[in-house]
């Protein structure tokens, strides 16, 4: 029987020191099973030495491969750029850090001989690296995104898992200009099992999420996996009115029963400040769906390949 292939995606964003590293983990593993791979480094347009390591190894073995982009895209989009590429029968998406352990690749395979389409792994406990912000932030950003969206993650998953070719095969047919692989494959459905690890020391260079781009990541979030928060200003909206409408009669009948003039410029710049906020609020939720729906319109590539070693 033939062996079965499988491809590594290894997204890599000014990695110089951590390339050859990752790559021998992985012959490790991989050159004791029954399994033909290869490797696919994705250079995430780094400003380094990255991608001249990478041409090196790619010139040395005929396995590792080499897709390079023309700038930084972000790291989904080097992760779509390896499944778009790929022709295996499953992929394995791990960091180039050395943060996700190689290891858990050999429970990943097991699952998915096993009958598995889509194997993840989730974080047993906090990232030693992370700073206490990103902690609260990180527990918080699943929070919100499980209730304003509809889809459901669990706290600390990660970008580490393996995709059967049926999923990896839906996902190339997947056209969004605002990826969130890690919602998108919750969306998808088939038979998916995850499996806990502990998330190693980050070995080299630093993290590149600054709280600015994790906010936007939140933000993305949410609002490509659903519209509820359109839902909750129209909801907002109606209360409030509402409310507003029963004092305004409770005024009226007041000041006309009891013979007085209603006062107090106070309250009335308060309400108009506190409704121009919340006009601006729901104006901004708007916002964003209606800047997606410009975006997505313009069909522009979602990430650009410099150069390549991979026939396609
Ligand atoms: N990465 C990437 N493009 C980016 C940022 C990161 O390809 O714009 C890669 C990076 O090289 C690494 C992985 O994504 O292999 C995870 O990045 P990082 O360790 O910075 O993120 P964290 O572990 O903090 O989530
Ligand atoms: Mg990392």
């Amino acid at each position: 029987m033939k062996n079965k292939f499988i491809s590594i995606l290894v997204p890599c964003f000014n990695e110089e020191a951590n390339v050859t590293l990752i790559k021998n983990e992985i012959d490790e593993i991989f050159f004791n099973i029954d399994v033909d791979f290869e490797i696919v480094f994705i250079d995430d347009g780094s400003q380094d030495k990255t991608i001249l390591m990478l041409e090196e190894l790619a010139k040395k073995y005929n396995y590792i491969k080499l897709i390079e982009f023309s700038r930084n895209f972000g790291k989904d989009f080097a992760l779509k750029a390896g499944i778009d590429y790929s022709k295996a029968d499953a992929v394995i998406m791990i960091d180039a850090d050395l943060q996700h352990p190689p290891k858990l690749m050999l429970q990943m395979i097991e699952q998915w001989k096993a009958g598995y389409e889509v194997v993840y792994a989730f974080r047993k406990e906090n990232n030693p690296d992370a700073k206490f912000f990103n902690k609260v932030f990180s527990k918080l950003f699943y929070k919100i995104i499980n209730l304003l969206s509809d889809i459901n993650l669990e706290n600390g998953i990660a970008d580490y898992r393996l995709l059967d070719i049926k999923v990896v095969n839906q996902i190339k047919k997947i056209n969004e200009n605002e990826l969130f692989l890690r919602g998108m494959i919750k969306w998808i459905g088939f038979r998916q099992i995850g499996i806990p690890y502990v998330p190693e020391q980050r070995l080299n260079g630093e993290t590149t999420y600054s709280n600015k781009a994790l906010f936007k990541l939140a933000l993305h979030g949410i609002t490509s996996f659903s519209t509820k928060p359109l839902y909750i200003s129209i909801i907002l909206g109606l209360s409030i009115s509402f409310i507003a409408f029963i004092f305004y009669l409770i005024y009226v009948f007041d000041s006309l029963y009891n013979d007085y003039a209603i006062s107090g410029w106070a309250s009335v710049i308060f309400t108009i400040v506190f409704f121009g906020g919340l006009n601006l609020i729901v104006l901004g939720i708007v916002g964003v769906y209606v800047g997606k729906l410009f975006m997505q319109s313009k069909n522009r590539p979602n990430y650009i390949v410099r150069n390549t070693n991979i026939q396609s």
